[in-house]
């Protein structure tokens, strides 16, 4: 018999979802209008301590908007992570902008402060670091360089809902920031995003720009070209009950991420365990190890081999530059992306994970990388 799988991500839905779901069915307010929208946008600012919260219809149009939202033009310049998901940048390129890359640091993934200011140029208009894998980036530097240079911030917090920056959450350090819904992610409406802000104009901008351009005063008079990136009160009835259970859905990461932690101390030789600062919470979206020198084979074959015992495991993004639609954006090579893109290994992490299931996936790994005989399991 084989063993059962288990997938790297699961949805858990074991709040109030099916109700209230239910009640837009039975309603029949199934589309962009409804009360789960508005409730579901207010409880998110709350919970990010924000003025402003506006639900999209996913995490890529939430970017995107945030950026038309911030006026971006054609030959202007935006500094992001060389090592992310291909959305931070192609948000930018949907402008007619150029995205610049910034090598990431080893520890935390996340951007390099030192590069980062290095890669500014006149046209530079703002910066989007990612908190990457849940780990917050080191905001104060890069808030320090915004502000002297002029710079607006969005931080991509799609992986990162309630992770804290030296005791504050995500979503409110900087100019704005932007969330993903998508199933995987820490709470989830199916496809869903939204944008939060400080800013009353801002937040202002966001809503014309997200509702076709149209003057809240004045019905089908349109002074912008806008888009449709709305979401449905189904999406904002499921994220509402998603969000009422936050608490609940953040300490299933840390004790899934706890678990793998005991399981795979002191293993650095050949498993290096993601790190967290003790500036920053990290919310665990993927428990991210990296294949340590010792290793006995490479990244792919492990993945390979866990899949062979049922277990579903992710490899880290590619760095952007060694995909074809940024490979012009190259340079000189962004070694530390390119390392951490092709060692890294995104574990299973979600709720439904038991203890069992976490020995088994660090018995596997052991086994594979050739660490086993080290450390029984
Ligand atoms: C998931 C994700 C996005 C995009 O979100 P979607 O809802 O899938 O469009 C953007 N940036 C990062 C870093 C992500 O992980």
């Amino acid at each position: 018999m084989s063993p059962k799988p288990i997938p790297v991500a699961a949805p858990v839905l074991d709040g109030r979802e099916l109700e209230y779901v239910t009640e837009c069915l039975t309603s029949t307010w199934i589309s962009s209008s409804g009360r789960f929208i508005g409730e579901f946008e207010e409880r998110f600012a709350e919970f990010c301590g924000v003025k402003h919260a506006i639900s999209v219809n996913n995490g890529t149009t939430a970017l995107h908007l945030a950026l038309v939202a911030l006026d971006l033009k054609p030959g202007d310049e935006v500094l992001v992570p060389a090592f992310t998901y291909i959305a931070t940048a192609n948000a930018v390129t949907y402008c007619g902008a150029t995205p610049v890359l910034v090598e990431a640091e080893p520890r935390t993934m996340n951007l390099d402060v030192a590069d980062l200011e290095a890669k500014i140029t006149p046209r530079t208009k703002g910066i989007i670091p990612v908190h990457l894998y849940g780990h917050p980036a080191d905001m104060d530097p890069i808030r320090e360089i915004a502000e002297r240079r002029h710079l607006w911030i969005v931080e991509d917090a799609a992986e990162a809902l309630g992770a804290r920056y030296k005791g504050v959450r995500v979503g409110s350090l900087s100019d704005c920031a932007t969330f993903s819904f998508f199933g995987n992610k820490i709470i989830t409406t199916g496809e869903g995003g939204m944008v939060t802000t400080d800013d009353d104009a801002l937040a202002a901008r966001l809503k014309l720009y997200r509702s076709q351009g149209m003057d809240p005063e004045r019905r089908y008079w349109h002074p912008v070209v806008g888009y449709n990136y709305r979401m449905t009160n189904v999406a904002a009835a499921i994220g509402l009950a998603q969000l009422e259970r936050v608490d609940h859905h953040l300490a299933e990461r840390r004790r899934v991420a706890a678990a793998y932690d005991a399981r795979l101390a002191g293993l650095e030789r050949f498993i290096v365990r993601p790190v967290a600062e003790n500036w920053a919470e990290h919310v665990y979206w993927m428990y991210t190890v990296t294949l340590g020198q010792e290793a006995a084979i490479g990244r792919d074959a492990v993945i390979h081999a866990l899949a062979a015992e049922g277990i579903e495991s992710r490899p880290t993004f590619h760095p952007m530059h060694a995909m074809p639609p940024y490979a012009h954006l190259a340079g000189a090579g962004f070694p530390v992306a390119e390392d951490l893109g092709a060692r890294g290994i995104n574990l299973p992490t979600h709720a439904l994970l038991t203890g069992e299931d976490i020995d088994r996936v660090c018995r596997a790994l052991k086994r594979a990388v050739g660490a086993e005989a080290l450390r029984p399991a």
